[in-house]
Parts: C-alpha cells; sequence; structure tokens
C-alpha cells in the first residue's frame, strides 16, 4: 500500500531508497494550474523567436547535464547507463527541433470574396502531461517542449516510481530563464494528482502515456469537459521475418529487449517464416544467453532490471516454469530481475501473445506465406509499432502499407525519430506526437475574415 503523501523512489537494481518526495495533492494541482496560467500569458506574448532562444538555452543547459541526468535515471529507473544518456539527448534534442517550431508555426491566408480571411494558431494554455516510469525523460520531453514552444504553460505529473529525473529537468527550465512557472512538475499519485490535472476545468489539453486501461479512463474523463486528449498506449508490436532476410539483424534480441522489454514499440511477436523457424530458434538461444544482465550503472551492461517488483510479478504471470521457452540469465537479487526470455510454444491468440507483458520476453509464432503473415501481424487489439524484413522490394511495401501500426520500418528495428510522428492505431494511442506537426497539436486554430466591402456612404 503506498502512502498518500509521500513517493518513495526506489533503485530497482538493488531495492534501495534512492529518495523521498511530497505527493502533490489535489489542492497543490489548482494551486499549480492558478500559476501556469499566470506564466503562460506572458510566455504567449513573447516574440515565437524570443520563446525559441529561450528553449534553445535550456537545451544547452540539459546537454551540460546530461551525465547528471543519466547517473539520476540509471539510479531511480534501472535504465543502462547508455540508454540513459540517450534519454538525456534525447530531451535535448526534442527541445532544439521544437525550438525551431516555435519559429515556424505560421497561421494562413484563405482567398474569400469580399475581403482577407487569415488563419491564427493560438495556444492552448495550460497542457496537464502525465508521463509513465518507462522512458521518463524523453516521454515527459515529447509532451512538454512542444507544448512549451507553441506558447503553453505545462504541468507534467511524473510516474509515482520516477519522478526524479523531471524534477530535475524543471529546475535546469529555471537555470535557463524560462520564466517561472511555467513548466511546473507535480510528482504525485495517478488517482490523486493524476486525476486532478485531468479533471480541472483550466486544464486545456491531457497528453497521457500509459497503459491502455488508464488511458481509457482518461479519455472517458476528458470527455466529460470535452477536453482534448493525445494519448500514446500500450503495444504488442510484431517483428515480421521472411526467410529471405537477413536473419541476424532480423532478429536482433534487443528488439525485445531493450530497456528490459519496458518498451511500447518492443518487437515482442517474432512472427517467422517456417521454412527458418529452426534457424531463427537456434539464432534467439544463442543470443539471449549472451546478454549481459545486470548492474545498470555498469558500461558493459545490457540489459538492467524491471521498474518494480510489481512489474516483475506481472511479468512472471505470463511465463509459468514449465513453459517451452528459451532464456538468458539474470541474476538472483535483490533487485526487480527477470532473464532475457523467448516463449516457444505459445498460440498466437494467447494471453502472452496478445497482451502487452512490458517485461524481456517475446512470442516466436511460425507464419506459412505473405498472407498467413499479414494477418497474423494485425491480429492484436493494439497497432503502435512493428518490422518487417524481406530482401523483396514489392513484399516489403505490400505487408508494410496493410500492417495497421502508426510506426512500422522495414530492414530496421527503429521506431523513434525526433523530427517523424509517433503514435498508434487502435487501442495503442490516438493523435501524435514529435515530427513536424508536434506544435499544431498544442493550438487552436482561429479563422478571421476582414470584410474589404466599401462602406455605403
Ligand atoms: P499507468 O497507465 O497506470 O500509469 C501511467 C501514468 O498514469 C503514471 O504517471 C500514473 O501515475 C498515471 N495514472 C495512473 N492512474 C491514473 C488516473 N486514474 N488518472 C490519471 N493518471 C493516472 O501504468 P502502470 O504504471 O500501472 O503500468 C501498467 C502497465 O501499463 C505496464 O505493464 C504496461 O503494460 C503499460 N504501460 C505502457 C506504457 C507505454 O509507454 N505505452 C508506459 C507505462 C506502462 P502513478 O505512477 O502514480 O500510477
Amino acid at each position: 500500500m503506498s502512502d498518500p503523501n509521500e513517493l518513495t523512489v526506489l533503485n530497482p537494481a538493488t531495492e534501495e531508497v534512492v529518495a523521498t518526495v511530497p505527493a502533490a495533492t489535489a489542492e497543490d494541482v489548482d494551486a499549480a494550474v492558478v500559476r501556469a496560467a499566470r506564466a503562460q500569458t506572458g510566455w504567449a506574448a513573447l516574440a515565437p523567436a524570443d520563446r525559441a532562444r529561450l528553449l534553445r538555452r535550456f537545451a544547452d543547459v540539459v546537454d551540460a547535464h546530461t551525465e547528471e541526468l543519466a547517473r539520476l535515471e540509471v539510479r531511480e529507473a534501472g535504465h543502462t547507463v547508455a540508454g540513459a544518456r540517450w534519454e538525456a539527448g534525447n530531451a535535448r534534442d526534442v527541445l532544439l527541433y521544437a525550438a525551431g517550431g516555435a519559429e515556424r508555426l505560421v497561421g494562413r491566408q484563405i482567398p474569400v470574396p469580399g475581403g482577407w480571411d487569415v488563419t491564427f494558431q493560438e495556444p492552448l494554455g495550460v497542457i496537464g502531461v502525465i508521463a509513465p516510469w518507462n522512458f521518463p525523460m524523453p516521454i515527459a520531453a515529447w509532451g512538454s517542449f512542444p507544448a512549451l514552444a507553441a506558447g503553453n504553460a505545462v504541468l507534467l505529473k511524473p510516474a509515482e516510481t520516477t519522478p526524479l529525473t523531471a524534477l530535475r529537468l524543471a529546475r535546469l527550465a529555471l537555470e535557463a530563464g524560462l520564466p517561472e512557472h511555467l513548466f511546473q512538475v507535480l510528482p504525485g499519485h495517478g488517482d490523486t494528482a493524476g486525476r486532478a490535472l485531468v479533471d480541472h476545468p483550466d486544464v486545456a489539453k491531457i497528453v497521457f502515456t500509459g497503459s491502455t486501461r488508464t488511458g481509457r479512463e482518461v479519455m472517458e474523463r476528458c470527455a466529460r469537459l470535452v477536453k482534448p486528449v493525445t494519448l500514446e498506449l500500450g503495444g504488442k508490436s510484431p517483428n515480421v521475418v521472411f526467410a529471405d532476410a537477413d536473419l541476424k539483424a532480423a532478429l536482433d534480441p534487443f528488439s525485445f529487449l531493450d530497456n528490459a522489454g519496458q518498451d511500447c514499440c518492443a518487437r515482442t511477436r517474432v512472427l517467422v517464416q517456417e521454412t527458418v523457424l529452426d534457424e531463427a530458434r537456434a539464432f534467439l538461444a544463442d543470443a539471449l544467453a549472451a546478454v549481459v544482465v545486470g548492474d545498470p550503472a555498469d558500461e558493459k551492461t545490457q540489459m538492467g532490471p524491471l521498474i518494480s517488483g510489481r512489474q516483475r510479478d506481472r511479468v512472471r504471470s505470463y511465463v509459468p516454469d514449465d513453459a517451452p521457452a528459451l532464456r538468458g540469465k539474470a541474476p538472483d537479487g535483490p533487485g526487480f530481475w527477470f532473464p532475457p526470455t523467448v516463449l516457444t510454444g505459445e498460440r498466437h491468440d494467447s494471453p502472452a501473445a496478445r497482451e502487452e507483458i512490458f517485461g524481456p520476453v517475446a512470442v516466436l509464432l511460425p507464419f506459412t506465406d505473405e498472407q498467413d503473415a499479414i494477418r497474423l501481424a494485425n491480429d492484436t487489439p493494439y497497432g503502435l509499432s512493428g518490422s518487417v524484413w524481406t530482401r523483396d522490394v514489392g513484399r516489403a511495401l505490400r505487408v508494410s502499407q496493410a500492417v495497421r501500426a502508426g510506426n512500422l520500418s522495414v530492414n530496421s528495428h527503429s521506431s523513434v525519430r525526433y523530427w517523424t510522428p509517433f503514435g498508434g492505431y487502435k487501442q495503442s494511442g490516438l493523435g501524435r506526437e514529435l515530427g513536424p506537426d508536434a506544435l499544431t497539436a498544442f493550438t487552436e486554430t482561429k479563422n478571421v475574415f476582414l470584410s474589404t466591402e466599401v462602406p455605403a456612404q
């Protein structure tokens, strides 16, 4: 039972307490909204180039603190130090890209008879960003920084297990000269601080990343206020490997083990053409055995622990001890460890093959031909990401057009680039983050008509 007044941040690799943080209450959220609204008025009135200049300065400060932020992420989230450095760098890059967007955010002039017609992209006001624990810095950045660049204020509620890097980013924003209260972090519980943000009438939009279950509740509550919402939810992404593919690259185990599999884009459904299934199984067995799992602060470590005991129990529930599987190694404890695992005896419609496990666990499933691969790839409620591996260009195009997912890659496992749109089909979410339209999602379009009719004398 967690303390309603306090968050206890544990190091997932050791189970030692890293910090305790007071939990924001609904009253704290109310007060923060008032302060943020005040700060937003002045911020929106700045020239876009001045907003951009301050955000670039913020990016410089983040850059100068990369190592500190990364080490903090290692301690609170158990991420490998290399992964955590990438995350701090991603937050900086999103800031720089958003800063450029501030200067390019423009309206349009539309020809109309009898006058001029002009559109404006106006900031929404105060934005609520609710972030999860799996990539605390990047996901906070994707929701918050384009919103700031478009002239909004941001209230960020990090996950209760990982509030520390978010709090540090807010301090760094002040050091860089961003106005006070413009970017506030509200560490707290989802059912108090999170709900208070969602329900607040003066929070103009919610950006939520997390489970489909909580995302559905957030959307229902936003609907009562007709509040716009962006949802980045779960995934169960297919990795479709045809027999003619480069099997070694296609079956890279870090396509599902990155961040110990706590990745909404993880390619956890490994669909392999049946003629190369045995070869794939042998390759994966060797690859899993070679994964270095251990202290995430060690530069040589490739996979760290899961975020919490609760998450480890959830992952375990999908992997009975006697399940047919390929297994790597993991330390005994303390720490929330789970070995890299590929389940080999699942049906394509079993819970482990259809539900988001969010741990270092994939399922290996055979397919016969292109149509079978497409059918299996689409047979989940999710549609976030996926890969297609083949040397046949026509087939690559046909399959990537037929798979219903927001972020597909051909002969690659990459999903996220801050300059391309990111988001899901089906129950993986609603709306897009990042990319050229990221700022527009934090604006209202206003249309103004100016009559040029000569007034009657
Ligand atoms: P949640 O979706 O419950 O949490 C995500 C964020 O929402 C956290 O900040 C959480 O706060 C907050 N939150 C929780 N309840 C509410 C609420 N009623 N109103 C507003 N905000 C709320 O995910 P969990 O941490 O419970 O993880 C469970 C599963 O969700 C994982 O196993 C995984 O499958 C999936 N998940 C998917 C993610 C993705 O990137 N798509 C990210 C994280 C999880 P608090 O931390 O206090 O609970």
